[in-house]
């Protein structure tokens, strides 16, 4: 069955980590554009209360549970995909984790907190793209957006000046600078393909990761996933931006 007869032609699109913060603003946001919206979440209870307030507004929203860390729960995802609409049009790998606060010398920075953060921030955001990419494949244009972070920028970490050069979070800043070489790699390996995939920087924002210290509203972060997920066929590809445009790598 073709995957229009089987999802009646919706557009598909799954956040993960978007029970709350930016992910659960940009899972808001694409559903207001009409997408059917795949709310990943590791926490079942935690989602099921964001879909509940989703479809309240009159939003298309559904829970998908998965904890991207879970090789098996992503493979299920994929499948659970497949059933229901045999094909995705937006994947944005939102879920990560931040567990540094405050900057500390790269020579002391523990090697379990690197590992740990590599688990779920680049192989696990590595393995959920690789179980999605038949789906992908099957939609007319699908679009991947990688949440990144200037923080994972090798020109603004050199630039002088920069307040980035300043912000040594060795785990997090290197585990974003692997997620623009996914980026880069994935989008060379497809870029015969209708399939884009851009990596974003939402800026700094008040939510959860940055103990509501951020100086932007989640809302405000979304906006450029939403326009990067949902670019037009001459838009960028394997690219880097942030609200005002390309933002070196
Ligand atoms: P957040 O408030 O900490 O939310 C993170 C989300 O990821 C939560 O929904 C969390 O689920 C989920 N998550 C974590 N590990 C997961 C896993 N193994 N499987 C599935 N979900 C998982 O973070 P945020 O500030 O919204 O950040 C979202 C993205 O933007 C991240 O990639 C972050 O690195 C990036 N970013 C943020 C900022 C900023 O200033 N906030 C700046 C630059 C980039 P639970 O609710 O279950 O914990």
């Amino acid at each position: 069955m073709a995957s229009e007869e089987r999802s009646g032609g919706a557009r598909i699109a799954l956040v993960t980590g978007a029970t709350r913060g930016i992910g659960l603003a940009t899972a808001r946001g694409l559903a207001e554009l009409g997408f059917v919206v795949l709310v990943g979440a590791r926490d079942a209870s935690k989602g099921e209360e964001v879909v509940r307030s989703m479809v309240e507004e009159g939003l298309d929203a559904h829970l998908l549970e998965l904890d991207i860390t879970d090789e098996r729960q992503v493979r299920r995802a994929a499948e659970t995909i497949d059933r229901r609409y045999a094909h995705l049009d937006v994947l944005v790998n939102n879920a990560a984790v931040k567990l540094e606060f405050h900057p500390s010398p790269p020579s002391a920075a523990p090697l379990s907190l690197v590992r740990e953060t590599f688990e779920t921030n680049v192989f696990a955001t590595m393995v959920v793209i690789q179980a999605m990419l038949p789906l992908l494949r099957r939609a007319d244009a699908a679009r991947v957006v990688n949440l990144s972070s200037g923080l994972g920028s090798l020109g603004l970490a050199t630039t002088p000046g920069s307040r980035y050069r300043d912000r040594p979070l060795l785990s997090y800043n290197v585990a974003k600078a692997a997620v623009n070489s996914l980026t880069v790699q994935f989008a060379n390996e497809l870029r015969d393909t209708p399939i884009k995939f851009n990596a974003v920087d939402p800026g700094y924002t008040n939510t959860g990761m940055t103990r509501n210290t951020g100086s932007r509203t989640a809302e405000q972060a979304a906006a450029v996933v939403v326009r990067l997920a949902t670019i037009p066929p001459d838009g960028p590809n394997g690219g880097f931006f942030d609200e005002d445009g390309e933002v070196p790598w």
